[in-house]
């Protein structure tokens, strides 16, 4: 009896820690890290930065060195989230760099969109002709259904603030955007990273794939605060399949990263963001 209650509380104690843990975590052990220190896992950081474009392929090196590089990016990506831009992995900086959030680097071939004057940003040249402004999207694998309604409620979201109109289509035909579930490496080089994390990625036009990570908990009208709302989700990836980049309000539906239980709108800024890059 003795034996099995402790198997129990065992189990409790894993399932416990696999809920809290994050593939960001590790950046918790790094608070105080500053320009000239060597510790552990400053090489993951590096990676981390890379992978969210703070730091080219020629500047990733394969050390926990925290070099004139590093610091640059860490300023760079403060003045991202609107942190003082110190350099220092401060208290801000960690929370901010182990929040859960969309897999979309927030630096694409080095522009720093996101410091570009407005406030929203968006990829100039990457964006639908005028001649498609009807686009049509499936739902591909073992698409839950109850995760359906929410995207469709999100694409009419966008239209109601845009000149777009968006329909689904059957999974035989052809359609513009594509939606679907996967789980760690999939196949297009942006591997997802289990629970915590990124939770979704998508990429611009007109290339129209739109993946959740299916190892996060998500939620639908039944607020959650251990899982991640799949209409405010949707209404952030489809703002990047219309070209949309991330923004530094935070209050926007394109701000990177996402608390569990937050549910959100489209905001000014978002709206101001379409209207400019479709010229409405
Ligand atoms: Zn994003
Ligand atoms: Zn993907």
């Amino acid at each position: 009896m003795a034996l099995k209650l402790l198997n129990l509380l065992v189990l409790i104690l894993i399932v416990s820690i696999g809920a809290n843990s994050s593939p960001f975590d590790f950046i918790k052990n790094l608070e105080g890290c500053r320009k000239g220190n060597n510790t552990k896992d400053i090489y993951k950081l590096k990676t981390y930065l890379k992978r969210f474009g703070y730091l080219g392929h020629e500047h990733l090196s394969d050390d926990n060195d925290f070099n004139d590089n590093l610091e640059l990016a860490v300023k760079t990506y403060q003045r991202n989230y609107n942190i003082k831009p110190t350099g220092i992995i401060d208290a801000d900086t960690v929370a901010r760099m182990t929040a859960p959030r969309c897999g979309v680097p927030d630096i694409i071939n080095g522009v720093n969109h996101m410091q570009s004057g407005s406030y929203y940003a968006f990829v100039l040249n990457d964006k639908w002709m005028p001649s498609n402004r009807h686009l049509t999207y499936k739902f591909l694998g073992n698409f839950p259904d109850v995760a359906k309604l929410p995207a469709a409620v999100a694409f009419q979201r966008w239209a109601s603030v845009t000149k777009f109109t968006f329909s689904e289509v059957n999974v035989t035909q052809k359609s513009d955007l594509t939606l679907e579930f996967f789980r760690g490496d999939h196949g297009d080089g942006y591997p997802f990273d289990g629970r915590g994390g990124v939770l979704a990625h998508s990429f611009y036009p007109t290339d129209g794939r739109f993946h959740f990570d299916l190892d996060e908990l998500w939620f639908y009208l039944l607020k959650d605060k251990n899982s991640f709302d799949l209409l405010t989700i949707s209404l952030h990836e489809i703002g990047h399949l219309l070209g949309l980049q991330h923004s530094t309000v935070e209050t926007a539906v394109m701000f990177p990263t996402f608390q569990g239980g937050e549910t959100k709108d489209l905001g000014q800024d978002d709206i101001l963001g379409i209207r400019a890059l479709y010229k409405l």
